[in-house]
């Protein structure tokens, strides 16, 4: 196929793969199954398919997609999970998805579901998975799996989908179709308002992915859409199905499976079996997320900005900044939380005279817990669909506003940085007259933070430390944050990231306060709790609210 080069070392051309071959001639190459660009990036070529990335929303999707129909759904004709250890894992792996959309559906709902239905990639011989609860179990022959794939047929899930499905879950079942928006429109109608979609992927944004690229084991010739957090929820967010929680789920596998895959079928696996090593369970990050959904009554919610301000000991500025924030005109409806945290240089009195203020609520808290703290607080009484932090300095530009919402209201991106240093000089964020020593540690921690937070979290961000980090409240929905004081910045970054959602960077304008103006960060006893956050939140186990 690949006509050895003659000059040099590198190859610049190669000639089409049979599969490319036959596409064209049949003209079945298709644009983004999830915002329907047409403007895609080669990526590579695996087992005879050719994997692209959509330039807009980023998915990952065979183009053209395999046409042959293969038994996608049969896990054993896959050749996973022949050893009874392995296959006993998997059960239990799916026993607990079930377990977990069901307790979700229950927190949120506050009954337990009556009908659950389970579609997608589960063994044979599994009756139902999660022993008492009614598991109803859709398995997909080979004929049903060509349909799905190549028409989005999803009769076989439609027939046994009523007003009584509180819980449908499709394991691995997105994948498998290149028409995701076609097929999930379908089921999603058929279901009641308030129903749960919970949906189990390879995750192309997880960290194993991102590292392994090409080398990623879930990148495997039967599937033709990879998904990552943001452009699921985002095809999801087009059938009227709102992100209500997610987590990364390391699998389980023995290690004489992973010996099989990692030595293709050399004598490592063989030998492991026949020792009790082989069948020891350890759990790693395969990069499979979990992402659950609510139907929302009606097709789209509205959007609403909600600005969390934490206040202590702020004095000077509180007032002026309550009155700008105010008056700040947004093109959506906003609202404004004011956390205080019982000041004791009357900024709790200030405060109370804007009580009543059209679209304006204070929230006192009897004694300071930190800014974490208050910000957590904060967060859990807004009600809009975008989440705004604003400290109250004027450190910031409020008109940035606009700028940083930007992304978010266009759907470009969900979670946003306002970042100081982009277009500029790295060095120049922060200059004090005062204190030159200060200036430049400051100044030297940020770009430190930023590398940090880049490296193990895979990202190009410039400025990580920035106050401004906009989102819409499905990057944080279902997170259970820890940090207190200002390393909850940090975590905050840490977790949306994460949970999937890259951040898209504006440049914004800053005017660093001096310390001797009252600011409160310092730089010893603050550094390192932050600073740590960015490891500690990378290696943290995913956790349940
Ligand atoms: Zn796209």
């Amino acid at each position: 196929m690949v006509t050895p080069a003659t000059s040099g070392p590198r190859r610049f051309e190669f000639t089409s793969t049979p599969a490319v071959l036959t596409a064209r001639a049949r003209g079945s190459f298709v644009p983004c199954p999830v915002c329907d660009a047409d403007n895609e990036r080669y990526l590579f070529h695996k087992l005879g398919v050719r994997f692209v990335r959509c330039r807009s929303c980023g998915l990952v999707y065979a183009n053209p997609p395999a046409t042959a129909s293969r038994p996608y759904f049969d896990v054993i004709a896959a050749g996973q999970h022949e050893r009874p250890k392995d296959r006993a894992l998997f059960d239990a792996e799916v026993a607990d998805i079930v377990k977990e959309a069901a307790a979700q559906f229950e927190r949120r709902r506050g009954r337990t579901p009556r009908d659950i239905v389970l579609v997608g990639r589960v063994l044979d011989d599994t009756a139902t998975p999660t022993g008492a609860r009614a598991v109803k179990v859709i398995r997909f022959g080979l004929d049903e799996t060509e349909r799905l794939s190549r028409d989005g047929d999803v009769g076989p899930i439609l027939q046994h989908l009523d007003e009584a499905t509180d819980v449908l879950i499709l394991n691995e079942v997105l994948e498998a179709c290149p028409r995701g928006a076609l097929v999930m429109s379908k089921l999603t109608s058929a279901l009641a308002d308030g129903a749960f979609v919970a949906v189990v992927f390879s995750n192309v944004g997880s960290f194993p992915a991102r590292v392994l690229r090409r080398y990623w084991p879930r990148y495997f010739a039967w599937k033709s859409v990879y998904f990552d957090t943001e452009n699921l929820t985002k095809l999801m967010d087009r059938v009227g199905l709102r992100l209500v929680g997610h987590e990364r789920r390391p699998t389980a596998y023995t290690l004489s499976y992973i010996a099989e895959r990692l030595t293709s079928k050399r004598p490592a696996a063989p030998l492991l079996d026949r020792t009790p090593l082989g069948s020891i369970a350890v759990r790693l990050p395969a990069g499979t997320s979990l992402a659950v959904y609510e139907k929302q009554p009606g097709l789209r919610t509205t959007e609403m900005l909600s600005v969390v301000v934490p206040v202590f000991n702020e004095a000077t500025y509180v007032g002026p900044v309550l009155d700008a924030l105010l008056a700040k005109k947004v093109s959506i409806p906003k609202e404004v939380i004011v956390v205080e945290s019982n000041s004791t240089d009357g900024t709790r009195e200030i405060v109370r005279a804007y009580e009543g203020a059209d679209g304006l609520r204070v929230v006192y808290e009897d004694k300071p817990r930190g800014k974490g703290s208050a910000v957590r607080r904060g967060l859990a009484e807004a009600r809009g669909s975008i989440f705004l932090i604003q400290d109250a300095d004027f450190e910031y530009d409020l008109d940035d506003y606009d700028a940083l919402l930007e992304p978010i209201l266009q759907r470009r991106a969900s979670f946003v940085l306002g970042s100081r240093s982009l277009g500029l000089d790295d060095w120049k964020v922060r200059r004090y007259a005062s204190s030159k020593v200060k200036a430049f540690l400051m100044n030297f921690a940020q770009v430190m933070f930023a590398k940090t937070f880049n490296v193990l979290y895979q990202q190009r961000t410039t400025d990580v430390n920035t106050m401004f980090k906009v989102f819409r409240r499905e990057c944080i929905e279902g997170t259970v944050f820890r940090g207190n004081g200002f390393n909850f910045d940090i975590e905050l970054a840490c977790m949306i990231v994460s949970n999937g959602f890259s951040p898209m960077e504006v440049p914004v304008n800053y005017v660093a306060r001096g310390f001797d103006e009252g600011k409160k960060i310092n730089f010893i006893t603050e550094f390192y709790p932050s600073y740590s956050m960015l490891y500690r939140c990378r290696f943290r186990r995913p956790q349940r609210p």
